[in-house]
């Protein structure tokens, strides 16, 4: 017999949650659990009933922070004694959180496809892709934006497609133009607004810059030019590079008060309060390409981003 938990749990305070424990196998005569709490002035129990092969326990979020909710089962002998009783248990970790009002969207710059480049760092060839790997980051900010509390926060597209298509006759350049300005357009009633890359210099032969470029709006307004400081630090630091970051605004050639990038453009049209485009780094540099496919790297990137975004709507 086994029985098996999920791994882990976010609730805010004053929330509750089922939580299934899966009992096997499921012929398995006692499919009753107990359920214990490791801190319960930080997570309750509020009850637990059999339904099908699942055991399901509801958990109360009391205060913020961690604990374990521990799932036992007992298994007795034939005879229904406690003499040979078997034990068996999972755990959870439960996180509870202050729920975060703010509404947060986070957009993977490109789709999948979105610029491939070939690479050798430390002897081994690999592909980036930025497409790719801001469609990972993207995601992993999002879990860790709610593991912070930010209840609201989603990425901008659900599945790996364009919000819009590209018309007969549209340039692929127009409609990339068109398709970016329709995604800062959804925005609207959001806080906040990033847009995720990574760089390319003008000549894409140029390996060697490697360093962070945090776009904020023109007006620096709601403290976003601190905020841009401060994420493009936090990027800086957690991808180990030397150069210093560049903090900028770009506005239309002729017309200082509309952004120049369409996804900002967009958001601006429709006064979001907050929006960035992040270039982490660049994707001609073999070292932070190379970087920039690992995982454990984009999680520790998202967990970076999004301690920043807390603290600038907390302190
Ligand atoms: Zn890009």
């Amino acid at each position: 017999m086994a029985v098996k938990m999920p791994k882990k749990v976010t609730l805010s305070v004053g929330e509750t949650a089922e939580v299934k424990a899966v009992v096997r196998p499921t012929t398995a005569t006692h499919q009753r659990a107990t359920w214990q709490s490791s801190d319960t002035s930080i997570v309750r129990l509020s009850g637990f009933g059999l339904a099908n092969r699942f055991v399901e326990g509801t958990i109360y979020g009391v205060s913020p922070g961690e604990a374990e909710i521990t799932a036992t089962i007992k298994e007795f002998d034939v005879y229904g004694s406690t003499k040979n009783m078997k034990t068996f248990t999972d755990t959870c970790i439960v996180r509870v959180v202050e729920p975060l009002p703010e509404k947060i969207l986070i957009d993977a710059g490109h789709a999948f496809q979105g610029n491939t480049i070939n690479h050798t760092y430390n002897g081994e060839g690999f592909t980036y892709a930025e497409g790719e790997c801001m469609w990972v980051l993207q995601n992993m900010l999002v879990e860790e934006l709610k593991n912070l509390g930010f209840i609201n926060a989603e990425c901008l597209r659900a599945t790996n497609e364009y919000v819009t298509t590209q018309n007969q006759n549209e340039s692929w350049r127009d409609w990339q133009g068109r398709e970016n300005e329709t995604r800062g357009k959804k925005a609207t009633g959001y806080d906040l607004l990033i847009q995720l890359h990574s760089n390319s210099p003008a000549n894409v032969n140029n390996t060697t810059p490697d360093y962070v470029v945090v776009f904020y709006p023109i007006d620096g307004r709601n403290g976003t030019q601190a905020l841009g400081e401060a994420l493009a630090d936090a990027i800086k630091t957690t991808m180990e590079i030397d150069s210093n970051s560049i903090i900028t605004t770009d506005s239309t050639p002729g017309n200082p008060l509309v952004e120049a990038y369409a996804v900002m453009r967009g958001a601006q049209s429709v006064n979001c309060p907050r929006y960035f485009l992040t270039e982490n780094s660049f994707h001609t540099n073999p070292r932070a390409a190379h970087w920039l496919t690992q995982d454990d790297n984009l999680q520790e990137l998202a967990k970076a981003y999004a301690e920043v975004i807390k603290d600038h709507f907390t302190s």
